[in-house]
């Protein structure tokens, strides 16, 4: 860390940035990475270093699976209350602690610390929903239809995890897997994103502080995902591979782990449709839209990247949204008041931009902003898109950016065919007052989650997850834990028989 970066960080977030572990985690272990190697992360606010992390090589992922598989049989068996209590209790010092997660993941991921507390929050649940789980896996019992047998079906750990996660949910995409994961009596490797690593280690460092016995979690930083990720997938050990991230490299992945017949769970791209009827509440539209779109700085799998409104009420849609996002405030997410923080690197703002001159050079109308900020930082503005077409990259391409494209439509039908009009399938969005309506589009849209009349969808309650090219598997809800847990059917003669 430089004198220059120190100068620029308050003394709470040195202070913070201090204590954060800065290690691998393996048995139990922070230890240094094969030769001491480090990589820096950087807030992408600032572009500065913030601190640096171990960059573990292929043999220290190695090590860290090894530990993995070490611990499952004694964690398998640890009874499912213990398991639980450990998941509560670092639910428990993660409320305690929620404004340092938060200022962590401001720093290192950039989103505005308010929606960093939200963060914390949802990821949370994760902790406490299936501490609560722990305690709810069930099997069954009965006679087989000929009378001669009793079947028992039970369920158990499926074995040690390799968990992979992206940097735009730091804490959230990594207790949703971890917490089901260790529920289940799974074992695990957490590899978080490159660019987001610190908030993995603190939430780490929390579950050992819970009294998370050692090598049932183990943390690996590094610069050679791939390298270190195969290693870890091609080992016969391996168990289970459970990936958030893009489809493209989800799709690397789930070939990869087809050569060992691992259960895989995929949560990948989404290229949301967000539907306006003509009779819907506008201004409801309009606050829906706003958190869809714009939660994370648009970049979220769920955020709405296509904006559908009928044709008779799209430019009223796109003047009143353009009001309200001309009263953004943008900067860092630690400044008071900021609503919009910057991208997570200098190659997305140039992603966005180009996505925003393509669909200006076919045709559609800028209402507002549509250019990257210049200064130190990787920051663009709040972008307003009317008339898009459907030709149009942006309409095809998941944006990951702060950019609404509003295409309008002519009647129910046209919109459900564009809306369906993509390979991705996650969530959809729809407004309408007429409940007939609604119920023809929760069948009709293809997508493995819907908000009706409302903007954000995610809940650790609920099961998680798209159809199509987003993936595959569910996250949270009741059908979260059973993503780490196998079946096993045993048959006994009937004693009767
Ligand atoms: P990404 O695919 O580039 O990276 C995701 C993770 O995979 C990171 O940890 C990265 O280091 C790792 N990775 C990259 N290449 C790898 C390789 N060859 N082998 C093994 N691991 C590799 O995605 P990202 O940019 O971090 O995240 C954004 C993407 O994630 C978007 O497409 C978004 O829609 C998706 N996402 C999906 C969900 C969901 O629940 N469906 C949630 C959040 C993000």
């Amino acid at each position: 860390m430089s004198l220059e970066t120190l100068a620029v960080l308050s003394t709470a977030e040195r202070s913070l940035l201090g204590a954060v572990p800065h290690q691998l985690l393996i048995d139990g272990q922070w230890v240094d990475a094969e030769g001491g190697n480090t990589f820096a992360v950087r807030d992408p606010a600032t572009g500065q270093e913030l601190t640096a992390v171990a960059d573990a090589s292929v043999t220290d992922g190695v090590r860290a699976l090894d530990a993995a598989v070490a611990a499952q049989e004694a964690w398998a068996a640890t009874s499912p209350r213990i398991r639980g209590e450990i998941l509560h209790g670092a639910w428990e010092l993660l409320q305690e602690r929620k404004e340092d997660a938060a200022l962590l993941m401001t720093l290192e991921m950039g989103k505005p610390l308010a929606e960093a507390l939200d963060e914390v929050a949802y990821g949370g649940e994760f902790l406490r929903w299936f501490s609560e789980e722990a305690v709810r896996i069930h099997g069954r019992y009965g006679v087989n239809p000929e009378g001669t047998g009793r079947m028992i079906v039970t369920q158990r750990a499926v074995g040690p995890c390799y968990l992979i996660t992206p940097w735009n949910f730091p804490l959230a995409m990594g207790t949703r897997k971890i917490a089901p994961a260790l529920a289940a009596g799974c074992t695990a490797v957490i590899k978080p994103a490159g660019l987001t690593p610190l908030t993995t280690l603190f939430l780490a460092g929390l579950l050992q502080e819970a009294g998370l016995p050692d090598g049932v979690l183990n943390v690996v930083t590094t610069r050679a995902t791939g390298a270190v990720s195969d290693a870890i997938i091609a080992d016969p050990r391996l168990r289970k591979l459970s990936f958030t991230g893009s489809t493209s490299v989800g799709v690397q992945l789930l070939k990869k782990a087809a050569n060992n017949v691992l259960r895989t769970s995929m949560e990948l791209g989404g290229n949301a449709p967000f539907l306006v009827f003509d009779d819907a509440d506008l201004d409801a539209a309009v606050e829906g839209a706003l958190a869809a779109k714009f939660r994370n700085i648009g970049q979220a799998c769920t955020a709405a990247n296509r904006f559908l409104v009928h044709e008779s009420v799209a430019d009223e849609f796109g003047r009143r949204l353009t009001e309200r996002v001309r009263t953004f405030r943008v900067g860092r997410g630690t400044e008071e008041g900021v609503t919009i923080g910057p991208l997570i690197d200098d190659k997305a703002v140039a992603k966005v931009g180009e996505l925003v001159a393509d669909a200006v050079s076919r045709g559609a109308s800028l209402l507002a902003g549509g250019r990257p900020i210049d200064g130190p930082g990787s920051f663009f503005e709040p972008t307003v898109l009317g008339e898009v077409g459907t030709d149009a990259d942006i309409f095809r391409e998941e944006i990951f950016g702060p950019v609404v494209a509003i295409t309008p439509f002519r009647d129910e039908s046209d919109a459900v065919a564009k809306a369906n009009a993509t390979e991705y399938g996650l969530v959809s969005y729809a407004y309408t007052r007429d409940l007939a309506r609604a119920q023809r589009l929760i069948d009709a849209l293809d997508t493995g989650m819907m908000g009706l009349n409302v903007g954000v969808v995610s809940n650790a309650a609920a099961p998680f997850g798209g159809v199509k090219q987003s993936g595959v598997g569910r996250e949270g809800g009741f059908e979260g834990i059973h993503e780490y847990l196998e079946t096993k059917y045993v048959l006994i003669p009937d004693p009767f028989a």
